[in-house]
């Protein structure tokens, strides 16, 4: 006779495998099991990389599942290839918003990193993938302007012609100048936390402007954003990204005292949001 063992229910089935998607195999299975834009997954193997990192095979299905998009607090190894991680999901997303959404332009993405040469890094690796895609990033400079609705005032850093050498003058040349070199829209736009606060306090006494358009918000280095030297202006970009569908990502190489407060404190607020017990 046999003996019934008791199994999760469907549901619950549901919810594990959301919670514990299987891993990455390999980069083709983006576009075969995850479908993202057949450019990304292109521009993704034109990288050459042979197989993911750990980081990636965990990260990348969660992030591009067929259940809504998690937040996520992701801690590993410094090189172990986070950037990918996080800029792959950042840009299908995008693409699908064009698609579903072809008049809303703005700031869609926001990528917070603490220097200026890890926002630069970031750009870099981005572009590649962002080749024919449509989609622009945008590595943010004194002196650009973000309004309230959502449309950073920036150069375009996908003209070809604007780049290199050119990036180089612009750089050297004074705020109000810099100012008035025409002005594209940018998808997303990758930017310390000081540069963005600055822009968004520009002309304004006590409030900051806000980014109402940004669906993900990504805080690389996130353990140094959450120290003491950063932590407020990281939070008032957090703030001033008001849109409710909005998507937080932290990567860190550390699991800090700073980013587990931060992240206990998030969760439990938005659980209570929701009308759920913050035991989950
Ligand atoms: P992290 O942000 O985790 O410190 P990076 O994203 O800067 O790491 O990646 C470190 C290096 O590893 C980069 O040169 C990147 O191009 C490379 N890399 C990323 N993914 C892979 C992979 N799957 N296989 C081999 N190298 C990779
Ligand atoms: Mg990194």
């Amino acid at each position: 006779k046999k003996e019934e063992v008791p199994i999760l229910s469907k549901k619950e089935q549901k919810r594990a495998r959301r919670l514990f998607p299987e891993p990455l195999l390999n980069f083709k299975e983006l576009r075969s099991k995850y479908k993202i834009s057949s450019r990304l997954a292109e521009n993704v193997a034109d990288q050459g990389f042979t197989v993911p990192t750990e980081v990636q095979l965990g990260s990348l299905p969660l992030l591009l599942g067929e259940t809504s998009e998690p937040d996520l607090l992701v801690v590993a190894p410094t090189g172990s290839g986070k950037t990918l991680s996080f800029l792959i999901p950042v840009i299908n997303k995008i693409v699908r918003h064009h698609h579903s959404n072809p008049d809303e332009h703005g700031i869609l993405s926001l990528v917070v990193a603490p220097t200026r040469e890890l926002a630069s890094q970031i750009v870099n690796e981005g572009r590649k993938l962002v080749a024919g895609t449509g989609v622009k990033i945008t590595l943010m400079r004194k002196g650009m302007r973000v309004g309230d609705d959502g449309n950073a005032n920036v150069l375009d850093e996908n003209n070809e012609e604007s780049s290199g050498s050119e990036d180089e003058d612009a750089e050297n040349k004074p705020a109000k100048e810099r100012a008035n070199i025409p002005v594209t829209k940018s998808d997303i736009l990758v930017t310390t936390p000081l540069m963005l606060v600055n822009a968004l306090s520009a002309n304004r006494t006590t409030t900051l402007a806000t980014l109402p358009l940004v669906r993900s918000l990504v805080m690389d280095e996130a353990d140094v954003l959450l120290d003491p030297l950063f932590r407020e202006q990281t939070l008032d970009i957090w703030k001033a990204c008001s849109h409710p569908d909005l998507r937080v990502g932290l990567w860190s190489a550390t699991m800090g005292s700073n980013i587990e407060d931060l992240t206990k404190s998030t969760i439990k607020e938005r659980l209570e949001d929701l009308g759920q017990k913050p035991s989950e």
